[in-house]
């Protein structure tokens, strides 16, 4: 039995490209017996007909697509034309499993889960679907015999990049894992023409480029222009008499936009179960304004296409803080409501009614995007299903759950009341009508609690009136949940302090995971050879015996083999320094990765600190026997985020001045990676050494790239925040550097008043360090250009950079001692790996089914 079989590499193979040329004149075996099959509806597919997983028949099926549905012979194919082939390929394989599933399972379909999410950061499709369904060594057997190489085809694949970061990463590591873990679910989010922007660093600046995703097509995707939902906007609201003297109140929007499905299949691991990422496309129900048009005004025929269409057009680009304006609220209130329209009529052609919903479906809010949901379901249950306002209440409440991910009060949605009017005039009514009945509750159980009403109010008036849809979220939830327990604590005694008296135990933790099949299996094939080897295969399948390797962290042999593997991995990695940032490093310099978005909280400024600090004393004590470090950075800043681009600036001239000083003799380098996506992670997370998790505690909720880095054996350095706190508790946080303020010393600081210059006062280094990027040592072209960010540091310091300077550059110290005593440092390598089984996403997805869903989870 081939227990796993690695994404293997071979070079071009001119012998097989020759047999391609001999294979495409063969008239291709037709599949007449499936169709008669499926027409006659019964199991459209028996074992004599069902897909080879031979690499023959593989081969023969890449070739019919690239023949019949590109419509190239070989020898015209160019890579990305291989990929196209070899991802319907793959897909067909994938479409068999879930006929074959949605055939088992017809009229005995469990309890669905429904993830509502604005962001899905899937990265690259085709080495997940082929090695969660077995097929990767057919697959480079197949491929070679046509003369190509699996990453040629592997690399032509664009990122899908439709999310910002953690976030939206997280809703497609959790897709993976439901698949995984057979839970029937659908995905639900928007299909943007273009996802994040592409990052170009011009001379150390961030600009920002559109994204292309779908410019040559998507070969994952069905496109169903059948399943389409109405989605109003504006108009009125207007009172209907109803024969029993009784009023219904009637939405007449004064615009519509068509949702249409487009369906992405996701596959999980062994090929187990498939679900569907269902994303949706705005359509004008009109392609143009004929007469307009036939009056010669062709803009104005188009201007209410463009209008619609707008709103899947572009994926917004800020995380971690709200986005504002009104196109982003119609992009929410668009996949909401097709969502719930759409499981509303599976709902009523499965089960006959919608009275039986909250038993039959869960509908989980990936933060406050989606909190509209609350009033949506509710003007579909009352106006639309003439469900009675209260049972549609208490079916609302059985249905929906939500999870929370920022505590930052100026962070968490709200929309000005009269937009909100003016957009979704019912909605705003619904909303009133839940917020009395809440408010009425709340004051018979607490009168004359002002203070209480006006925070758990759904409607805010610090600055004009205001839908706080976090509140909406919580008042319309079972549960409401953090993503770490640290975080959950905090959303406990802060955001939601109030309602957490008033609805003791609806909020829960349901700490993040990350999916072990794309973050270790299919990124480091070479550490999961050697855990196979040394664990044996059920360590794919049950991550939780990763905790036997603590056996093997001082064995010699094993921590050689265990170096190996992050050795060509970092080889790897600094090929793509030198093509793609310009920067020559050497393998076995201590690689020390930050890469996450770009934000004052994350701290890269205090990354850059210690670079300088670093460079300095390198110049002042030449020498001294300095460990060679390679610093890498990457992310993207939100294109209006002034402070994080001037970061970028600020790190990449530090890198100029380092890497091209002869006095350091390459004992420091430190690349800025452009255009961080997926696919550049799955390239550093294996060959990192250090992981930087130096968030100002009690900012960052969970993070999980914490999590990918700490699985594929690098040492973490970092504050006590997030998830960070949890893995310390599995790993041991005597096997990581950890520094800094906890959460509550930094709330203490900031009431106390504290400056940054406190810091500088007792510590020469930061004085220093201060001193040089204040007087332009890295920017000679403009010297006054990092005078406000060092003085920010110096005054209020909100972020604790300043504060925490001292700390960090000890636990570097650290660092930098353990790296040079290369035992030490490997076993503590592979403590880290040990300590990770239970972060990953399958343990977080049973959580959540167990005990938000109530879905049954077979394990
Ligand atoms: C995992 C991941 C993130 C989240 O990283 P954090 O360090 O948790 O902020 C962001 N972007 C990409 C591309 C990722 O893969």
């Amino acid at each position: 039995m081939v227990a796993w079989a690695p994404w293997g590499v071979n070079g071009p193979h001119a012998a097989g490209r020759r047999m391609a040329h001999l294979l495409w004149i063969a008239p291709p075996r037709l599949l007449g017996s499936i169709l008669t099959r499926t027409r006659s509806g019964e199991l459209p597919l028996n074992t004599t007909d069902r897909l080879a997983t031979t690499s023959s028949s593989l081969r023969d099926l890449i070739l019919r697509k690239l023949t019949y549905t590109l419509g190239k012979p070989p020898s015209e194919a160019r890579d990305r034309d291989w990929f196209m082939a070899t991802a319907l390929a793959v897909r067909d394989h994938v479409v068999e499993r879930f006929l074959v599933q949605m055939h088992q399972t017809r009229g005995k379909e469990g309890k669905h889960v429904y993830y509502l999410s604005l962001e899905f950061l899937i990265g690259r499709l085709l080495r997940e679907n082929v090695g969660n369904l077995g097929l990767a060594e057919e697959l480079r057997t197949a491929l070679a015999e046509l003369g190509v190489t699996i990453d040629q085809a592997r690399l032509a694949e664009p990122d899908a990049a439709l999310g910002n970061g953690g976030l939206g990463r997280l809703a497609a590591c959790f897709l993976e894992s439901m698949s995984s873990l057979a839970i029937p679910a659908f995905g639900y989010g928007i299909r943007y023409d273009h996802g994040l922007f592409r990052q170009i660093l011009r001379d150390g600046w961030q600009q920002e480029f559109p994204e292309d995703w779908l410019s040559f097509g998507n070969p994952w995707e069905f496109a169903r222009p059948e399943i389409r939902h109405r989605i109003g906007f504006g108009g009125e609201v207007t009172a209907e008499a109803l024969p029993d003297g009784d009023e219904r109140l009637r939405w007449n929007p004064g615009e519509w936009v068509d949702a249409v499905a487009y369906d992405t299949p996701v596959v999980g691991w062994r090929g187990k179960h498939v679900n569907v990422l269902r994303l949706w496309r705005a359509r004008a129900p009109d392609p143009l304004r004929l007469d307009a048009f036939n009056r010669g005004d062709h803009h104005g025929a188009l201007a209410e296409q463009v209008r619609a269409e707008s709103i899947s057009k572009v994926l917004y680009p800020s995380d971690d803080s709200p986005a504002g304006q009104e196109l982003r609220l119609r992009q929410e209130y668009f996949f909401t409501s097709a969502a719930l329209q759409d499981l509303l009529r599976r709902q009523v052609r499965q089960a006959g009614s919608v009275n039986t919903l909250a038993e039959r479906v869960s509908i989980q809010l990936n933060d406050t995007h989606p909190a509209i949901a609350v009033a949506e379901l509710m003007r579909l249950l009352v106006d639309e299903h003439a469900v009675a306002w209260a049972e549609a209440w208490a079916i609302t409440r059985g249905a929906v759950s939500y999870t929370n991910h920022t505590l930052l009060p100026e962070a968490l949605e709200s929309w000005p009341v009269p937009l909100m009017e003016r957009l979704l005039p019912r909605h705003m009514q619904i909303i009133y009508r839940i917020n009395a009945e809440h408010l009425d509750a709340v004051r018979a159980a607490h009168p004359d609690d002002d203070r209480l009403l006006a925070s758990v109010s759904l409607i805010g008036e610090e600055h004009g009136r205001r839908v706080r849809m976090g509140n909406l979220a919580f008042v319309g939830s079972h549960h409401v949940n953090g993503v770490s327990a640290l975080h959950t604590d905090l959303m406990r005694q802060t955001v939601f302090r109030d309602f957490n008296t008033l609805f003791p135990g609806r909020i829960v933790n349901k700490t993040n995971g990350i999916s072990f099949r794309r973050w270790l299996m299919q990124c480091n094939p070479g550490l999961t050879g050697l855990l196979v080897e040394a664990l044996g295969p059920k360590v794919l399948d049950a991550p939780d015996i990763l905790v036997q390797l603590r056996d093997l962290a001082g064995d010699a042999a094993f921590q050689g083999r265990f170096a190996a593997v992050k050795r060509a991995n970092k080889e790897a990695l600094a090929t793509m320094l030198r093509e793609q940032a310009g920067v020559r490093v050497d393998p076995a310099a201590l690689f020390d990765v930050q890469i996450k978005r770009i934000h004052e909280y994350k701290r890269q400024l205090l990354n850059v600190l210690h670079t300088v600090a670093l460079y300095e004393a390198m110049r002042a004590q030449p020498m001294r026997d300095w460990t060679p470090v390679v610093k890498v950075f990457a992310g993207k800043a939100a294109p209006g985020y002034h402070r994080a681009k001037l970061i970028i600036k600020l790190a990449c001239d530090v890198a100029r001045v380092v890497n091209r000083d002869p006095s350091v003799r390459g004992l420091l380098k430190v690349a800025f990676l452009p255009n961080y996506n997926v696919s550049a992670a799955e390239v550093i997370v294996p060959a990192a050494d250090l992981s930087e998790q130096i968030s100002t505690a009690g900012m960052e909720a969970s993070g999980t790239g914490n999590m990918k880095l700490a699985l594929n054996g690098a040492l973490t350095i970092g504050t006590l925040d997030g998830a960070t706190v949890e893995m310390a508790e599995h790993i041991g946080a005597e096997q990581m550097f950890l520094f800094g303020l906890s959460a509550d010393e930094v709330t203490e600081r900031r009431a106390s008043g504290w400056r940054g210059t406190q810091a500088e006062a007792t510590s020469d280094t930061l004085a220093e360090v201060l001193a040089a990027i204040g007087g332009g040592v890295f920017s000679p072209d403009d010297h006054g250009r990092y005078g406000d960010l060092v003085a920010s540091l110096r005054a209020e310091d909100w972020f604790m950079v300043a504060a925490d300077f001292d700390a960090y550059c000890a636990a570097q110290q650290r660092a930098a001692t353990l790296y040079r005593d290369q035992p030490a440092w490997r076993r503590t390598a592979v403590l880290n790996t040990a300590g990770m089984g239970w972060f990953s996403s399958d343990r977080s997805i049973a959580d959540y089914a167990r005990e938000i869903w109530g879905v049954p989870v077979a394990t």
